[in-house]
């Protein structure tokens, strides 16, 4: 089996959840696998972020470069190209800044490409089986990927949870000797932070989020009141803004905010892989979707099949009993 690599993506001195998610997912892959964690930036930053990732890797390997202090795709796989082995299988996460870095880590690799894996079935000999959404969701495609000369795969944010497992104590590798001077067409100029607005989402532990299966702005009250009886914020997927239901603070996404809640409850919502970009920290995850297929069922811990201008209102009122409030 070849060796496995997770990218890692991390920002201010932390990594990101996905982190975790790659080695679920290189499990998948081959159950004895002890994937090898990348990490490219310049800094302390860089610094912080190994020394953390020595927790749950065997071996770090750590590309310090002062051109890898922002994030640009170009110069990432310019650096990756030179210290990767041929014949690696490189997990990244599929949220935009992986997508914009793997078809043409891939290419320049001269290895396979599979984006959007939500799934994997394991190997075949030289095949390995993996499951990737098509379609926005609609179409689940079961897809033969040929790994003999290695592999970039972008894994779906959510899709692989992480299992507890002890301290590993691993090395940090310094690879950053290897990568010369860097250079690209493209430049870094700067992260533009979306405002916090009224209600800030990324402070709540409950969200009740709803999206365009609300239907209508009046609709967004039966969510405010169960938000209400719960204690929680309502947030949104990007139509509902798109529609001015409700403001560009309160969506959730790769466009929108990063969430970190306990409880995310998604009314209405299918489950696009930019929206659950937004969803970090491995909440308890409850879809409420009149459609069974929902992609957002498959990352879910409770699915629940309903209308939810239905059930949104009987839920509030079992919740004000519950809590013993009039209802
Ligand atoms: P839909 O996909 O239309 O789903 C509506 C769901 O509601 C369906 O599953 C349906 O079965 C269900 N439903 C309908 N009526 C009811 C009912 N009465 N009761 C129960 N269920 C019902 N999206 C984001 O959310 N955040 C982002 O940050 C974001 N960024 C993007 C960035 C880019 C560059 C692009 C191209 C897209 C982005 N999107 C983002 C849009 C994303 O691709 C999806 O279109 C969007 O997430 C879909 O929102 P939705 O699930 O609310 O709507």
């Amino acid at each position: 089996m070849a060796r496995i690599f997770a990218y890692i993506v991390h920002k201010g001195g932390i990594a990101d959840d996905s982190a975790a998610e790659l080695i679920a997912a290189a499990k998948k892959i081959d159950a004895l696998a002890t994937p090898t964690a990348v990490v490219t930036g310049w800094g302390a930053e860089l610094d912080a972020v190994c020394e953390t990732l020595r927790a749950s890797y065997g071996e770090v390997w750590k590309v310090a470069n002062q051109a890898l202090a922002y994030p640009n795709a170009e110069l990432i796989r310019k650096a990756l190209v030179t210290v990767l082995p041929a014949g690696s299988i490189v997990l990244v996460p599929h949220a935009h800044f992986g997508i914009d870095l793997s078809p043409g880590l891939s290419i320049k690799l001269n290895s396979a490409y599979v984006s959007d894996v939500l799934g994997i079935e394991g190997t075949d000999g030289n095949w390995l089986k993996v499951v990737r959404q098509e379609f926005g969701g609609q179409v689940s495609a079961h897809v033969r990927c040929d790994i003999s000369s290695g592999a970039v795969i972008n894994i779906r944010p959510g899709a692989f949870k992480p299992e507890e497992s002890a301290p590993v104590n691993g090395v940090i590798v310094d690879k950053s000797a290897e990568v010369g001077t860097l250079t690209a067409g493209r430049r870094y100029l700067e992260t533009v932070v979306a405002e916090a607005g009224d209600v800030d989402i990324t402070k709540h532990a409950v969200l009740v989020s709803v999206g365009r299966g609300i239907q209508e702005k009046d609709n967004i009250a039966i969510a405010e009141e169960l938000a209400e009886a719960l204690g929680a914020a309502v947030s949104c997927s990007r139509p509902v803004v798109d529609a001015k239901w409700l403001p560009k603070s309160r969506q959730v996404g790769s466009s929108g905010q990063t969430v970190k809640p306990r409880v995310y409850m998604a009314c209405g919502i299918s489950g696009s892989f930019q929206h659950l970009a937004g969803i970090k920290g491995n909440p308890f995850i409850v879809a409420i979707n009149k459609n069974p297929k929902a992609p957002l069922n498959q990352v879910a811990d409770v699915g629940i099949v309903a209308d939810i201008l239905e059930y949104l209102p009987e839920l509030t009122n079992k919740v004000r009993e519950a809590r013993g409030a009039s209802v």
